[in-house]
């Protein structure tokens, strides 16, 4: 089974088609890691594609937002971010306001049979944390059990990975006042957790595994709004047999979303930021 990974599609319509376009037949199942809308223009087509399409989608921090719900106050929000709530609380529908109702908050195990978690922003903190720094995901590797967890919300790719080495230390038991060349030396070992943050390229199969030497914190990048400098869409293709991770990235029309942005008023800083990849 191969899924595919969406996140952060933020409302904007064109990147979605155009990723659902370039992986025609290439998938079996999609999960969605959260934040189908807020800040872009296509809030009611995104929630609706996603309705029907996604097997599982958790809870963003934008989709909570948008809800008006306690947990996530709009004024956590920067003045644009909290604009573009505002407008999207107005114009979704009951029907997908109450889609959005219904996502997880906590994060989702898609399948019983594969060690893999899903949440928005981190284990610890599934809706808010943002995992900007390997000592950050350190933290959130104590915050569940699984081997793999996938997460967005940063909206940068990246692959965080923790391991458990077997440090090689020797004790010395030297005897500070006898001679310094009379010391006896025994070898141990000791266990050490690393974290390091790594970025495959886009289109290379990189294999997951995880075992109880090594897990992983994988975030695919964002669909509608990219933050590392690439204006293109982001996304991924998990294969579950094979374990295969593989990074795709997709130019869509990002003029047609900068336009039906400005037909609705929505802040000039969130339509210019699309052209960066910022
Ligand atoms: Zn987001």
């Amino acid at each position: 089974m191969r899924a595919l990974i969406l996140s952060d599609i933020h409302a904007n319509l064109a990147a979605l088609e155009s990723v659902l376009s370039a992986t025609k037949g290439r998938f079996d199942v999609i999960w969605c890691l959260g934040d189908v809308v807020g800040y872009g223009p296509r809030p009611n087509e995104c929630v609706e594609m996603i309705r029907a399409l996604a097997s599982v989608c958790v809870m963003g921090n934008h989709d909570l937002a948008v809800l008006g719900k306690p947990g996530m106050d709009v004024e956590a929000f920067n003045p644009y971010a909290q604009q573009a709530v505002l407008w999207t609380r107005d114009t979704l529908t009951q029907e997908n306001m109450a889609y959005l109702a219904e996502l997880s908050a906590v994060p989702v195990r898609p399948l019983s049979t594969v060690d893999l978690l899903l949440t928005h922003a981190s284990p610890r903190e599934p809706v808010s944390e943002y995992i900007l720094t390997p000592s950050i995901a350190m933290e959130n590797f104590a915050a569940f059990t699984e081997g793999i967890c996938l997460f967005g919300h940063t909206h940068k790719p990246v692959i965080y990975r923790w391991r458990l080495h077997e440090e090689l230390y020797t004790e010395l038991f030297d005897d500070f006042y006898s001679d310094a060349d009379e010391f006896e030396g025994t070898s141990n070992t000791y266990p050490v957790a690393t974290v390091d943050a790594l970025q495959p390229p886009i289109g290379n199969v990189v294999q997951l595994t995880a075992s109880t030497q090594v897990r992983l914190i994988i975030n695919p990048g964002s669909v509608g709004q990219p933050r590392d400098n690439d204006v293109r869409a982001a996304y991924a293709i998990l294969d579950l047999e094979a374990m295969t991770w593989r990074y795709e990235r997709v130019p869509y029309p990002i003029e047609l979303t900068q336009n039906q942005m400005r037909a609705v008023r929505l802040p000039k800083r969130l339509i210019d930021r699309l052209s960066f990849g910022l």
